[in-house]
């Protein structure tokens, strides 16, 4: 989910006009944050102190901290800009990315709904971090890690079988996922 900052930014707003009485309209998406899952900038795979990395699966976590050891000594250092998310994370995600993208259908390209994202099952993780997605290009495999939508490529997950037989074949986008239907 490429669209973390903004939102961090936006999500500082509605907390900031939720204490104002005059503008407090609505704003359930005030009640989400860290605990749903929100990471603010830099969070490594090694913090738990962030449920988005502390609730990932742990098959996934341990992948991803086996490859990360690995990364650094190359002086790469992978970032979490999202894991684990609540299913009222992902909802106000889905919601916001219908307003960007103009439909539901659209929107789905995407991001997922709660019931079929892999990130609220805590299967997913979006990496950033300079190197990352290269790195993880060229030996993620090695750890199981994949890239599984070829329109987000920081969207990584587990598949056992990638460490002998390499990566499945990625998907164009998340609608062409049997998970997501
Ligand atoms: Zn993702």
């Amino acid at each position: 989910m490429r669209r973390t900052r903004p939102f961090i930014a936006a999500l500082a707003v509605v907390t900031a006009s939720a204490v104002a009485p005059a503008i407090a309209t609505a704003a359930p998406t005030a009640a989400i944050g860290v605990e749903d899952g929100v990471v603010p900038a830099g969070v490594s795979v090694f913090d738990d102190s962030y449920p988005a990395v502390s609730r990932l699966d742990g098959t996934l976590l341990t992948a991803l901290r086996s490859a990360a050891v690995v990364a650094r000594t190359g002086g790469v250092t992978f970032v979490v800009n999202s894991g684990w998310r609540s299913r009222a994370y992902q909802q106000y995600l889905l919601d916001q990315a219908v307003i960007t993208y103009g439909s539901l259908p659209e929107a789905r390209r995407w991001v997922a709904t709660p019931a079929t994202s892999p990130h609220v099952s805590g299967k997913a993780i979006d990496l950033g971090g300079t190197g990352a997605a290269d790195w993880l290009d060229r030996f993620g495999a090695t750890y199981g890690l994949c890239q599984i939508y070829q329109n987000e490529p920081w969207h990584f997950e587990f598949r056992a079988q990638a460490t002998m037989r390499g990566c499945p074949p990625s998907y164009p986008d998340p609608t062409h996922d049997p998970r997501m239907r």
